[in-house]
Protein backbone atom coordinates (compact mmCIF):
# COMPACT_ATOMS: atom_id res chain seq x y z
CA UNK A 1 0.00 0.00 0.00
CA UNK A 2 0.63 3.46 -0.26
CA UNK A 3 0.10 6.09 2.41
CA UNK A 4 -0.26 9.46 1.89
CA UNK A 5 0.06 11.58 5.19
CA UNK A 6 -0.14 15.40 5.64
CA UNK A 7 1.52 17.48 8.35
CA UNK A 8 -0.35 20.20 10.16
CA UNK A 9 -3.16 19.20 12.41
CA UNK A 10 -2.52 15.76 11.02
CA UNK A 11 0.97 14.27 11.94
CA UNK A 12 1.53 17.34 14.54
CA UNK A 13 -2.29 16.59 15.88
CA UNK A 14 -0.52 12.95 17.10
CA UNK A 15 2.77 12.64 16.19
CA UNK A 16 3.54 9.67 18.23
CA UNK A 17 0.38 7.95 16.70
CA UNK A 18 2.07 8.83 12.88
CA UNK A 19 5.60 7.77 14.26
CA UNK A 20 4.89 4.61 14.82
CA UNK A 21 2.46 4.35 11.89
CA UNK A 22 5.23 5.22 9.60
CA UNK A 23 7.47 3.00 11.28
CA UNK A 24 5.18 -0.09 11.19
CA UNK A 25 4.00 0.39 7.16
CA UNK A 26 7.69 0.80 6.35
CA UNK A 27 8.41 -2.29 8.57
CA UNK A 28 5.85 -4.33 6.56
CA UNK A 29 7.23 -2.78 3.37
CA UNK A 30 4.64 -0.38 2.50
CA UNK A 31 5.30 3.25 1.28
CA UNK A 32 4.95 6.22 3.15
CA UNK A 33 4.29 9.39 1.54
CA UNK A 34 4.21 12.72 3.13
CA UNK A 35 2.65 15.82 1.09
CA UNK A 36 1.87 18.67 2.74
CA UNK A 37 0.58 22.84 1.48
CA UNK A 38 3.45 23.62 3.25
CA UNK A 39 5.60 25.66 0.44
CA UNK A 40 8.85 25.00 -0.51
CA UNK A 41 10.48 28.40 0.78
CA UNK A 42 14.34 28.50 1.18
CA UNK A 43 15.01 26.31 4.25
CA UNK A 44 11.66 24.87 4.06
CA UNK A 45 11.85 21.34 2.82
CA UNK A 46 14.91 21.16 5.16
CA UNK A 47 13.07 22.53 8.59
CA UNK A 48 10.39 20.20 8.10
CA UNK A 49 12.49 16.90 7.55
CA UNK A 50 13.84 18.13 10.66
CA UNK A 51 10.79 18.07 12.55
CA UNK A 52 9.25 14.84 10.81
CA UNK A 53 12.81 13.30 12.34
CA UNK A 54 12.35 14.97 15.54
CA UNK A 55 8.68 13.36 15.80
CA UNK A 56 10.13 9.59 14.83
CA UNK A 57 8.84 9.58 11.19
CA UNK A 58 10.55 8.03 8.50
CA UNK A 59 9.12 7.98 4.96
CA UNK A 60 9.66 7.38 1.52
CA UNK A 61 8.72 10.89 0.06
CA UNK A 62 8.14 14.52 1.39
CA UNK A 63 6.58 16.78 -0.99
CA UNK A 64 6.32 20.28 -0.09
CA UNK A 65 4.37 22.58 -2.19
CA UNK A 66 5.30 25.70 -3.98
CA UNK A 67 4.84 28.93 -3.21
CA UNK A 68 1.32 30.17 -4.92
CA UNK A 69 2.99 33.04 -7.62
CA UNK A 70 5.42 29.63 -8.51
CA UNK A 71 2.33 27.46 -9.25
CA UNK A 72 2.36 25.71 -12.18
CA UNK A 73 -0.80 25.87 -13.60
CA UNK A 74 -0.54 23.44 -16.78
CA UNK A 75 -2.24 20.41 -15.76
CA UNK A 76 -5.28 22.25 -13.27
CA UNK A 77 -8.67 20.97 -14.14
CA UNK A 78 -10.78 23.40 -15.54
CA UNK A 79 -13.17 22.91 -12.55
CA UNK A 80 -10.77 23.35 -9.91
CA UNK A 81 -12.26 25.80 -7.85
CA UNK A 82 -10.62 29.25 -8.26
CA UNK A 83 -10.06 29.64 -4.17
CA UNK A 84 -8.24 26.89 -3.62
CA UNK A 85 -5.54 27.38 -6.24
CA UNK A 86 -3.04 26.75 -2.89
CA UNK A 87 -4.21 23.77 -2.82
CA UNK A 88 -3.27 22.82 -6.53
CA UNK A 89 0.32 21.50 -5.82
CA UNK A 90 -0.85 18.84 -3.02
CA UNK A 91 -3.99 17.68 -5.35
CA UNK A 92 -1.31 17.47 -8.07
CA UNK A 93 1.10 15.37 -5.99
CA UNK A 94 -1.32 12.89 -5.05
CA UNK A 95 -2.90 12.40 -8.55
CA UNK A 96 0.74 11.90 -9.83
CA UNK A 97 0.84 9.16 -7.10
CA UNK A 98 -2.53 8.38 -6.00
CA UNK A 99 -2.55 6.39 -2.59
CA UNK A 100 -4.63 4.02 -1.16
CA UNK A 101 -5.44 5.77 1.63
CA UNK A 102 -4.80 9.42 3.14
CA UNK A 103 -4.44 11.20 6.52
CA UNK A 104 -5.30 14.43 5.61
CA UNK A 105 -7.38 17.29 8.20
CA UNK A 106 -8.04 19.61 5.54
CA UNK A 107 -11.89 19.55 4.23
CA UNK A 108 -10.90 20.68 1.37
CA UNK A 109 -8.56 18.71 0.26
CA UNK A 110 -10.93 15.86 1.20
CA UNK A 111 -13.35 17.23 -0.88
CA UNK A 112 -10.94 18.05 -4.00
CA UNK A 113 -9.73 14.26 -3.60
CA UNK A 114 -13.32 13.01 -3.06
CA UNK A 115 -13.94 14.83 -6.49
CA UNK A 116 -10.40 14.17 -8.38
CA UNK A 117 -9.32 10.33 -7.03
CA UNK A 118 -12.75 9.03 -5.47
CA UNK A 119 -11.61 5.58 -4.98
CA UNK A 120 -8.87 7.08 -2.70
CA UNK A 121 -9.80 6.31 1.03
CA UNK A 122 -9.92 9.49 3.45
CA UNK A 123 -9.73 9.33 6.58
CA UNK A 124 -9.46 12.72 8.50
CA UNK A 125 -8.42 13.77 12.20
CA UNK A 126 -11.11 15.64 14.40
CA UNK A 127 -8.67 18.60 15.44
CA UNK A 128 -10.87 21.14 16.57
CA UNK A 129 -14.46 20.36 18.16
CA UNK A 130 -17.45 20.12 16.49
CA UNK A 131 -20.21 21.71 18.28
CA UNK A 132 -23.55 19.75 18.50
CA UNK A 133 -26.70 21.02 17.97
CA UNK A 134 -28.48 22.44 20.92
CA UNK A 135 -30.27 19.83 22.95
CA UNK A 136 -28.80 16.77 21.10
CA UNK A 137 -26.83 15.27 23.81
CA UNK A 138 -30.03 14.90 26.00
CA UNK A 139 -30.86 12.16 23.59
CA UNK A 140 -27.73 10.40 25.47
CA UNK A 141 -30.00 10.32 28.66
CA UNK A 142 -30.28 6.59 30.12
CA UNK A 143 -27.33 5.43 28.15
CA UNK A 144 -24.91 5.47 30.09
CA UNK A 145 -23.65 8.68 29.18
CA UNK A 146 -22.49 11.06 31.40
CA UNK A 147 -21.05 14.58 32.08
MG1 LIG B 1 -3.33 19.86 7.49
Amino acid sequence: MTIQIDIDDTITWAPAFFAWLSRALKRDGHRVRIVTARGRHLGEPEATAAELRKFGLVWDDLVLSEPVPEIDLADLPEDFPEGLIHLWPKCRATMAEPPDLVFDDSLEVNALLARYLPRVKILRPMNTWVSAPEGSFGNMAGRGWSK
